[in-house]
């Protein structure tokens, strides 16, 4: 059988690719429609702080039931959104979720609630006169910038032209936190650290996955800990999923986790019900 598929593997493959084209082409499409049609919602799954077991962080993450592939991924969704152009309105909808979901959580869960959205390169390069900045949008509602962490990857930081210092400066400057998601994997230049101004490292759930007292992975996140310490950074870790794995961040010093151990992301009301009968969290 293996012989075969070598010897086919061209004609097979060049099928596959399109259909795979085709695949995409029919998304994008169907996307079109999702969000008018309430296909989209957010779920939101627990950051938790590692020494106390408080819960007043969470991260923001889409999902797409689709009428007839049920649920897609966002890691699927989320790259044809951006090459179509629709990330920006999806994007858009997503931070006005975020935003009403921390304007109750603040008063019912804590005063200092915050939930970080993930924003795509796409959306800081396409940011045009027409788009409210999201710290002017947070003002006219009346709420601080520190109830939300923009999440951002390596990637904009490096190809950062189009204004995207600017636009992580003002952010800032209204008090919007900056986390750098999925920290590790990219293209590990360390130069952007200096010039600009992140405030919490995401260890990359890959490094996280490996983790033993005496794991290479266990010696990476140390270094990540402790230079994101000295440069006053916090650090999450993401994709915490055993008890071993909480542990030894905890014993590392690392200041949040995020992970399956904790919760799945979920619905707003079963973030509530959960936070509720998390132990170490109903304290505060
Ligand atoms: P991300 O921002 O790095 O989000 C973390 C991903 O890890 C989420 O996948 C989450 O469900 C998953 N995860 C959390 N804990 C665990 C764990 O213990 N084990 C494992 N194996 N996975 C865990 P999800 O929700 O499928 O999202 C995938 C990616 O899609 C996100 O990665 C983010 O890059 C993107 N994404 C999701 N929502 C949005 C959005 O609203 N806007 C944008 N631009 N991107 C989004
Ligand atoms: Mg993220
Ligand atoms: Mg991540
Ligand atoms: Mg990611």
């Amino acid at each position: 059988v293996a012989k075969d598929a070598g010897r086919n593997r061209y004609s097979r493959y060049t099928p596959a690719l399109q259909e795979a084209a085709l695949l995409r082409l029919r998304l994008a499409n169907d996307l079109r429609g999702a969000l008018a049609n309430g296909q989209l919602h957010v779920l939101y799954q627990p950051i938790v702080h590692l020494a106390t077991g408080q819960v007043r962080k969470a991260e923001a993450l889409l999902r797409w039931t689709h009428p007839a592939r049920g649920n897609v991924s966002p890691a699927t969704f989320i790259p044809i959104a951006e090459s179509t152009g629709q990330i920006g309105e999806i994007g858009e909808w997503v931070f006005l979720q975020a935003v009403e979901q921390v304007r109750r959580w603040r008063e019912q869960l804590h005063p200092d609630f915050q939930i970080s959205v993930n924003k795509s390169p796409v959306q800081f390069r396409e940011a045009g006169h027409d788009r409210t900045a999201w710290h002017d949008r947070m003002k006219a509602l009346g709420l601080p910038g520190d109830c939300i962490a923009v999440e951002i990857t390596e990637g904009l930081l490096l190809d950062a032209g189009h204004g995207v210092a600017g636009q992580l400066d003002a952010l800032r400057r209204a008090g919007v936190a900056i986390s750098l998601d999925d920290f590790g994997i990219g293209y590990s230049s360390l130069s952007y650290l200096q010039k600009f101004d992140i405030d919490v490292l995401k260890i990359d759930q890959s490094f996280v996955r490996g983790l033993s007292a005496t794991s290479k992975d266990m010696a990476l996140c140390k270094a990540i800990i402790a230079m994101a310490h000295a440069l006053g950074m916090k650090v999450v870790a993401e994709g915490v999923e055993t008890e071993a794995q909480r542990q030894l961040l905890t014993a590392a010093g690392c200041d949040y986790g995020q992970g399956y151990l904790f919760a799945r992301p979920m619905p707003a009301e079963a973030f509530e019900t959960w936070r509720l009968n998390a132990a170490g969290v109903s304290a505060g």
